[in-house]
């Protein structure tokens, strides 16, 4: 049996002070404890941080602050989020199952890990991110599910979060705390794109503890779609987070961020680009999808999430700006 401490923090500052090297923090434990138990994990010590920065709250320049500790089922069904950020709602109803919500924290939600079957298969297989050096076998192999955007020789998973991917396309803001201090940082630059080292997936440092999400305001339309093998229950194969706010059919604003397809919610910077300032109108949906998805590069089993991921944008955008927009 392997020597595990545990416990539980009293505050944001005991946690830190209690994040020693080896030690993770415990959120809801739904993937953590999961990947413990398959041994990929083997942390010293848990610092539970679940019963930690509980709630949301509004602050006075109106923007939403979600505490890390929040459940996702209580992000989901909060009055305000379901008025103002719909699209962050349906990203969390579309993940997991009611009882994994029920347990599944903001910030653990986040860092979840990777689903791909070689990071998990321990028996012969090759993973760069269980293992940096070894090689990827989903590379040539099984790759359906896998990225095809930003992925590099060494690692072709991807992220695995709905929530992120809604976080993303609002511009949300992730406020941290380690013994250093604390410090504020854009949903946008936590997570990174594979590179050479696949097995470091954010910027964090080690220790450091998400305390909390901050949503700007948003007083834009916003959706979510995600597309996947079943209709519960099941991971995406490509979703698409969009949020837009349009004047007299021009659009003024708009945001979009696409999931399972990289090693991160993937910002859709270019489509935006071609989007903004222009006419609502299928044309300038397929450029822009067209110009996000130039550079996709498909793997054996994964060519089909191109056009999938190209329909999406377009889908969602057609959502946004339909009659009622
Ligand atoms: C069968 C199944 C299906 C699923 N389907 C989906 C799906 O379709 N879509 C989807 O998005 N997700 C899905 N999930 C994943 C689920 O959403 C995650 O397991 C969950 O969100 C993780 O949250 P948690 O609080 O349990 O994290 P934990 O397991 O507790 O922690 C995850 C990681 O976050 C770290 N961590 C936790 N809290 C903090 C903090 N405050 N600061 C810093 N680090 C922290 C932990 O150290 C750990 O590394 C599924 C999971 C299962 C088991």
């Amino acid at each position: 049996m392997t020597p595990l401490r545990y416990a539980r923090a009293n505050d944001a500052g005991d946690a830190v002070v209690q994040a020693t090297a080896g030690a993770r923090y415990l959120g809801g434990g739904t993937n953590l404890v999961d990947l413990m138990r398959e041994t990929i994990e083997r942390p010293k010590a848990l610092v539970d941080v679940s019963g930690l920065s509980i709630g949301i709250e509004e602050t006075r320049s109106g923007s939403l602050m979600i505490g890390a500790g929040t459940r996702n089922t209580a992000i989901a069904g909060h009055p305000l989020i379901r008025e103002r950020y719909p699209v962050l709602a349906r990203a969390i109803l579309a993940g997991a199952s009611a009882q994994i919500r029920n347990m599944a924290t903001t910030g653990g939600n986040l860092l979840q890990r990777t689903r791909c079957a070689y990071f998990y298969d321990q028996s012969g297989s090759r993973c760069n991110k269980r293992q940096p050096g070894q090689g990827c076998d989903a590379r040539e192999g099984f790759n359906r599910n896998h990225a095809i955007l930003g992925a590099s020789d060494a690692c072709v998973a991807v992220h695995p979060s709905d929530m992120a991917v809604a976080l993303v396309a609002l511009d949300a803001i992730v406020h941290t705390r380690s013994c250093e201090g604390e410090r504020q940082i854009a949903l946008t630059d936590l997570h990174q794109l594979p590179g050479d080292r696949p097995d470091i997936e954010t910027i964090l440092r080690h220790g450091e503890l998400i305390t909390a999400i901050e949503l700007p305001p948003a007083p834009l339309r916003s959706t979510y779609r995600k597309v996947r093998d079943r209709s519960s229950y099941a991971f995406a194969l490509v979703s698409v987070a969009g949020v837009i706010a349009l004047d007299k059919g021009e659009i003024r604003d708009v945001r979009l961020a696409l999931g399972g397809v990289a090693h991160r919610p993937w910002r859709a910077r270019r489509a935006e680009a071609i989007l903004a300032g222009g006419s609502a109108g299928r044309l300038a949906f397929e450029a822009a999808a067209d110009a996000e998805l130039s550079e996709a590069i498909a793997l054996s089993g994964n060519g089909f999430k191109i056009e999938l991921a190209r329909r999406t944008i377009v889908a969602v955008l057609e959502e946004l700006t339909g009659d009622g927009a």
